[in-house]
């Protein structure tokens, strides 16, 4: 994505992977500064191990307790993270402002929590998520806990097991996004919500995964006959943008990318 969008803006800059463990990490940042690159994305394990070796955090990174982003100003490592950006940009890119609703949210993981906090940060009026009773719980509690602390947002936690409570709050939300993952492999053909009677028409429907392109969910949504139905790819490339121009200063021509990357492949 990055390559191709530098080319395109005749940009000189290259995007690299490297492999970096736990172990690795202090190392592999310090070199960030050393060989004086611009910057770099970070994925999991080392998206929290990263914190205390950055010199900066944006507000919203420290929140979510996570970067994805560094950006290296001559020496000084500032960490963001562009997953709730991006799922917000991607709704704007559809002419749509979550602003001011209420929005119901599965999931309180990674990309959960990046949404749930940016979400609020930028001035969703109340947020209602679910979540099983696994390792990411008391993530959640902890997202609810900032989210009520910090922004203007009112967040309450319920057990995903609640369906009569999950029914109701997702009845008078502006917006479902399901942030799970149930709905791409293995959990494929699956959905979190299979009565379409769960949703009304004029809301939006966002699935965080992206292939398949069409999940479950999102069939349901579509037999529901909601409107605005999503899956996660918008998000993926305007997480991909805001990192972009972070570095650059530049915009990711996003539809040039789409078209080449994304649109002719098998994954529909
Ligand atoms: P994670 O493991 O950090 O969190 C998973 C969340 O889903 C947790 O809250 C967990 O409790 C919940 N969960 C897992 N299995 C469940 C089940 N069977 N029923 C109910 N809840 C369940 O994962 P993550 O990194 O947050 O990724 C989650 C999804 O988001 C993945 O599908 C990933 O591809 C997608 N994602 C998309 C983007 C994007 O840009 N579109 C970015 C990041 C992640």
């Amino acid at each position: 994505m990055h390559n191709n969008a530098f080319a395109k803006l005749g940009l000189n800059f290259a995007y690299l992977a490297f492999e970096i463990t736990n172990d690795t990490l202090p190392a592999a940042v310090q070199s960030i500064r050393t060989l004086d690159m611009r910057g770099s994305n970070i994925s999991m394990p080392n998206k929290q191990k990263i914190l205390p070796l950055l010199d900066k955090l944006d507000p919203v990174a420290k929140m979510v307790g996570a970067v994805n982003t560094v950006v290296n100003d001559n020496g000084v490592l500032t960490g963001y993270t562009t997953d709730g950006t991006g799922f917000m940009k991607a709704l704007a890119d559809e002419n749509l402002d979550i602003r001011g609703e209420k929005m119901t949210i599965a999931g309180a993981g990674g990309a959960g929590t990046a949404i749930e906090i940016q979400a609020a940060y930028d001035g969703v009026k109340e947020m209602s998520i679910f979540n099983i009773h696994d390792q990411t719980w008391e993530n959640a509690e902890r997202n609810v806990k900032i989210i009520n602390e910090q922004t203007d947002c009112k967040a309450q936690l319920f057990d995903l097991a609640d369906q009569d409570a999950f029914k109701r709050e997702i009845a008078d939300s502006a917006i479902y996004c399901d942030s799970t993952g149930v709905g791409m492999k293995p959990l494929e053909g699956k959905s979190l919500v299979n009565d379409p009677s769960f949703f009304h028409k004029d809301m939006i429907v966002f699935d965080t995964v992206y292939a398949p392109r069409t999940t479950k969910l999102m069939e349901v949504a579509q037999e529901a006959g909601v409107e605005h139905v999503f899956n996660g790819l918008g998000m993926m490339l305007e997480q991909g943008a805001e990192a972009f121009k972070l570095w650059t200063g530049k915009e990711m021509p996003v539809d040039y990318i789409r078209d080449l990357l994304f649109d002719q492949d098998d994954q529909k």
